[in-house]
This record gives structure tokens, C-alpha cells and sequence, in this order.
């Protein structure tokens, strides 16, 4: 996408989103424990009905089922060495099923690995954020999104990795933590994150994950207080309850549509739904939005 394409994007604010993947494509039979990348190569017509589903209730943006697609994450379901293919065919797939209805942005999310305890190195990161960025590129994605980050020192590394292949890019952390919900696990506030993802070349800052559309309120005018760069907002749908060992979010589609629309009017570029969220719930956001 070029300069001029993202900020024609940004101009027609709000932007719908997508919702979850992960969640979805449980529903739709992937087991507990299996990487839902794998589905890319071996259930492809369910993750391109899934973004189709998004595309027909009315998202703007698909993103790519390649959350856990770098080659750090990938190596514990032994897929590791489909890292390229993996990220190519999402790529491919989010692209079909949005035709010229939506954008494609292709999602990076973290490595599962600590950087603070020496569990794996920054240049392995970068190496492995870098791998995964430029396939999606190759890929066809419009633009990218590194999501659910709970480590800033991490997500910076994403974000260079990103920046590296010249597309816009998109810098969320999870906001999950603190007496306000307005931390990260690992104590990173969003003045801090603003300050790093900007120095790192992000084209827009955000929040995905971590608890429902009523909390993300307080997350975006402390973006907003300090920053001008488009903001992202994609909460849950809730905090989900554990039923027979499995999550079930409460909030109803409604529900979650009358608080994230609030968000648009406080000035989110972008929003859309994470955890526990579907097409119904894009559905009735674009509803509140119209
Ligand atoms: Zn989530």
C-alpha cells in the first residue's frame, strides 16, 4: 500500500476490522493445542470461509491467520520449516476471500519465547520477525500488524523487522495488567509503547486483546495524549469464563458494538474485535457506526 492509499485509508475513518481468528477457527473444529497456522495448508477452504465471513459482515481490513506464524513459534508444532509457505498461502487466502471488498494486513504476533531471561536472543527475533514479515510481503499483504505483544523490547523488534519490507505498520501491544487494566503483563504503559513504536518507523499505534471494549477507553486517550499516529483498537469480547476447560465469553454481540463503536467517536482510526468476537459482532459494530 502506498503513502497515499494508507492515508485515503485513514481518512475514511472508522475503519472496520476483522475479529478473532483463533477463537472462530476452534469453532470450526481446530483442536486444543494444534497451531491454527497449519490450517493455512491443511483445512484452507475453512480459514478463507472465515475471512470471507468477516469481508461479507462488512470489515474494511482482513488480517492473515499468521498470528503464530514466525519460525520461533512454529518450531514447537514441528512447522517450522513451512515458515514461508505458511505465511504465503494466509496471504493468499485473507486475499481470495476479500476480493476488492477489504484490505489485506498480514498479523505478527509474539514468539512465545522471553527475551528478558536469555530464552531466545534479539537477533533470533529479528531474524525470525524479519523471515515472517517479508513473506507476508511477498505474499501480497497491504500492510502489517504486530499484535498482542507483551514485551516492548520484543515488539520493537517486530515493528524494525516490519518497517524493513517498506509497507505501513501497525504496533499493538495487550494491555492486560495493573490496578487500571492499562498495563502490560511486563509493566509497559502506553506513553511508553508510543514513544518506542514511533523511534521504530510504526505507521499506527494500538491495542488488541487482554479484556473487553470498556477498558480500552482509558488505553486510547493515553495514546492519543501522547501521539498523533492513527490508533488501532481491537478488544475482546469480554473476560472470558472457563466452562468444562474451555473459554466462553459472555458479551453478546450488541453489547460489544454499543462500547467499541464509543471508541470510534473518541477517535480510533481502526476497530475491530479479538478474543471471543465474530462476524456477528463486526455486523452489529458496523451497525453502531453507520
Ligand atoms: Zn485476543
Amino acid at each position: 500500500m502506498t503513502t497515499a492509499e494508507w492515508n485515503d485509508l485513514c481518512g475514511s475513518a472508522p475503519v472496520l476490522l476483522d475479529g478473532a481468528w483463533g477463537t472462530q477457527l476452534h469453532e470450526r473444529g481446530l483442536a486444543a493445542g494444534e497451531a491454527s497456522e497449519g490450517w493455512n495448508i491443511t483445512h484452507p477452504e475453512e480459514v478463507q470461509a472465515l475471512a470471507g465471513a468477516y469481508a461479507e459482515a462488512g470489515s474494511s481490513i482482513l488480517l492473515t491467520n499468521t498470528f503464530g506464524a514466525n519460525r520461533i513459534s512454529l518450531a514447537r508444532h514441528k512447522l517450522d520449516d513451512r515458515t514461508v509457505q505458511i505465511n504465503q498461502e494466509a496471504a493468499r487466502l485473507s486475499h481470495s476471500a476479500a476480493g476488492s471488498r477489504a484490505r489485506v494486513f498480514g498479523s505478527i504476533g509474539p514468539s512465545g519465547k522471553m527475551l528478558l531471561t536469555g530464552e531466545v536472543s534479539e537477533d533470533d527475533l529479528t531474524k525470525a520477525f524479519e523471515e515472517q514479515a517479508r513473506a507476508l510481503a511477498d505474499g501480497g499483504v497491504d500492510a502489517l500488524v504486530i499484535e498482542t505483544m507483551a514485551d516492548l523490547d520484543e515488539a520493537v523488534c517486530a515493528v524494525g523487522a516490519a518497517c524493513g519490507t517498506g509497507l505501513p505498520v501497525v504496533a499493538c501491544m495487550v494491555y492486560d495488567s495493573g490496578p487500571n487494566n492499562d498495563r502490560t503483563m511486563m509493566g509497559v504503559s502506553p506513553e511508553n509503547a508510543a514513544s518506542r513504536f514511533k523511534d521504530a518507523g510504526a505507521w499506527a499505534l494500538g491495542a488488541n486483546c487482554g479484556q473487553g471494549p470498556d477498558g480500552f477507553r482509558a488505553i486510547l486517550d493515553q495514546y492519543a495524549a501522547v501521539s498523533e499516529l492513527p490508533l488501532w483498537m481491537k478488544p475482546n469480547a469480554g473476560l472470558p469464563e472457563v466452562v468444562d476447560g474451555k473459554p466462553v465469553y459472555r458479551v453478546t454481540p450488541e453489547e460489544f458494538a454499543r462500547e467499541a463503536a464509543q471508541l470510534c467517536e473518541a477517535g480510533a482510526t481502526f476497530v475491530g474485535g479479538c478474543c471471543g468476537t465474530g462476524p456477528a459482532f463486526i455486523e452489529a459494530l458496523r451497525a453502531h457506526v453507520r
